[in-house]
């Protein structure tokens, strides 16, 4: 595939994407497979557009340590919380528990997708802290898609288990304080969010492995095959340019019927119509060549 000319995106491409296998194979992209080269400069999608390597470069160290740190904070709540899950559970109500582990999921897929789009949509790189921080790995994405998969498990979802730290330690909370009739009130509830708090806390594990085209194990391919988690295919649809459906990224179920509906159109000309603000003009721009 020749390196794009034109300054515009290109509505309706599908950006080259990067294919790897385990950590310590070498990464391998359908570019590669199919005789076309990444690294040149100036080309239009992968890790040697010229914005893509800019963007990667705003990583920084303290981004890093905030991200170790939530990681392990997140996981060792994780562990506390399903240990009281556990010791608490009710057989006889194995049904309302498994409705709000369902919901739980439903949630976390939601979530995905509201941050996403409004990731995707508005703000800018610019923007202090929230720019650098939170808005540059998804400009970085939709450029080169690729990227995700040579981040490591800190990288990638650093931020995810950081987020979730407070709503975890609340439960943990609750289960050692609480005398055990408020434990068994608020147990489906208790149930609801560590569901919601799993499936958050792996959805970018989830993503990137949407994106791992060789070598994944296979129960995760397993998984992805039942539409369990994001299968491969049908993330692929949001990475046609200009990346405006299927925003949903952890299991992908709620984006059939938030389309069908028109959810997210709706929503940006609700927010366009009160701020002025065009959707997707930050990202745009980031993906011009020049
Ligand atoms: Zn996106
Ligand atoms: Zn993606």
């Amino acid at each position: 595939m020749a390196p794009y000319s034109k300054s515009e995106t290109p509505v309706g491409t599908i950006q080259e994407e990067n294919v790897k296998g385990n950590n310590n194979q070498k990464v391998i992209s359908e570019s590669e497979l199919t005789d076309t080269n990444t690294e040149k400069p100036g080309t239009r999608w992968g890790s040697g557009n010229k914005n893509a390597k800019q963007l990667s470069t705003l990583y920084s160290k303290e981004k890093r340590a905030q991200e170790t740190i939530g990681l392990i904070l997140c996981v060792i709540l994780m562990v506390l919380d399903l240990y009281y899950l556990i010791i608490n559970f009710d057989s006889s109500r194995t049904l309302h528990v498994f409705i709000a582990a369902l919901l739980g999921i439903c949630s976390a897929d939601f979530a995905s997708g509201v941050v996403h789009w409004a990731a995707d949509t508005w703000g800018s790189v610019d923007i202090p802290v929230l720019g650098p921080g939170l808005l540059r790995p998804f400009r970085e994405h939709h450029i080169d898609p690729t990227s995700i998969c040579r981040h490591d498990f800190v990288e990638t979802n650093g931020d995810n288990f950081s987020i979730l730290v407070p709503f975890l330690g609340y439960s943990v909370y609750k289960f050692a304080t609480y005398p055990p009739e408020a434990i068994a009130e608020t147990y489906n509830f208790e149930m609801y969010i560590f569901l919601l708090a799993s499936f958050v806390s792996m959805t970018n594990e989830f993503h990137k492995w949407s994106h791992t085209y060789f070598g994944l194990p296979k129960w995760i391919e397993f998984l992805q095959n039942m539409h369990i988690i994001l299968p491969r295919k049908h993330h692929r649809q949001h990475h046609v340019s200009p990346h405006e459906v299927n925003y949903c990224i952890t299991t992908g179920w709620l984006n059939p019927p938030l389309e069908a509906i028109n959810f997210w159109r709706i929503a940006e000309n609700c927010i366009t119509r009160v701020t002025g603000s065009i959707p997707r003009s930050d990202d745009m721009k980031w993906s011009k060549v020049d």
